[in-house]
């Protein structure tokens, strides 16, 4: 089976790594990923808070191309790239004229639809077909998940079909436990990690996410996983300065749900590259003997 596949600019820059996790865990569970030819940025961060023609031509452009590749389905791993992406589709639907403008602009016209998923859709359907159980070789005993959705997951601007609860998703507590791991229930796992404050307003950024880390502490959370680069990259990149601010011992490492799926699945951590995180990761997995 084919899906159509857009990384976005972190899977081809800072989050490399999860772009090939993706790539090794889908090919495993009888998936290939094609990457859609020639796709741009999605505009989330810039032109989402500037020009809101060019917040929904951006991902509109993409959608052309990927509903070109005639594949019926465009999986998506950032949650920010996915919510602008759904909501270009949903304002296109809306609004015809606006679908109008932006085609007249582009070589690859937008025509029919095509399903747009997060990360996490996919996977949960192959928990429920048996498929990753199937695939698994190892049970992930001892880890303790604390699973960071992050802000952007499971809100929009507009109404979208959503497949999981806003407030209390469940679907990487369902993926996790499937492999074995425990998850904790914590009161942070949609709350604003404050990324896009951390250049102009650090203090609030690191306030919002010493909430994060001291919740997930408390609740005796012994890692965090993320489906997303952005939010992966937050907690993983601040947790020591922000810990040392607020006086929080423990660290925990951020793994992306593919690097449980995938040790799970008896790939070499090293070729998942799971020892490039910035919060090191593997003295948890050697500790619980995962590894
Ligand atoms: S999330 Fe940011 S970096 Fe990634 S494609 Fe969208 S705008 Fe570009
Ligand atoms: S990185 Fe932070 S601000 Fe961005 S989506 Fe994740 S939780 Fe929200």
């Amino acid at each position: 089976m084919e899906m159509a596949y857009y990384p976005g600019c972190s899977l081809h820059a800072s989050s490399q790594l999860y772009d090939i996790q993706c790539k090794m865990v889908f090919k495993n569970l009888g998936i290939e990923l094609k990457e859609i030819e020639d796709w741009n940025c999605c505009g989330a961060t810039a032109a989402a808070k500037t020009d809101d023609f060019l917040a929904i031509a951006l991902p509109a452009r993409n959608l052309g191309i990927a509903a070109a590749t005639g594949l019926s389905e465009i999986v998506i791993p950032c949650s920010s790239c996915y919510s602008r992406t759904l909501v270009s589709q949903k304002r296109l639907s809306c609004d015809p004229a606006l679908k109008d403008s932006i085609n007249a602009e582009l070589g690859q016209k937008i025509k029919g639809t095509i399903k747009v998923s997060n990360i996490l859709e996919v996977l949960r359907t192959k928990v429920a077909s048996g498929e990753i159980a199937e695939k698994a070789e190892k049970k992930l005993e001892g880890l303790k998940a604390a699973c960071y959705y992050g802000c952007l997951l499971t809100r929009f601007p507009c109404d979208v079909d959503l497949t999981d609860d806003v407030e209390n998703p469940q679907g990487m507590e369902i993926v996790c436990k499937s492999l074995g791991a425990e998850t904790v229930d914590w009161s942070y796992k949609t709350d604003c990690c404050g990324a896009s404050a951390s250049v102009n307003d650090a203090e609030e950024s690191q306030l919002l996410m010493s909430r994060i880390f001291k919740d997930a502490v408390a609740r005796g959370a012994n890692c965090f996983i993320s489906t997303c680069p952005l939010c992966q990259f937050n907690l993983d990149a601040y947790q020591d300065e922000v810990g040392r601010k607020y006086g929080i011992q423990e660290r925990l490492p951020v793994y992306f749900i593919t690097e449980l799926i995938g040790l799970s699945m008896g790939f070499d951590p090293i070729e998942m590259q799971v020892d490039r995180h910035l919060t090191d990761a593997m003295p948890l997995l050697k500790e619980l003997k995962l590894i």
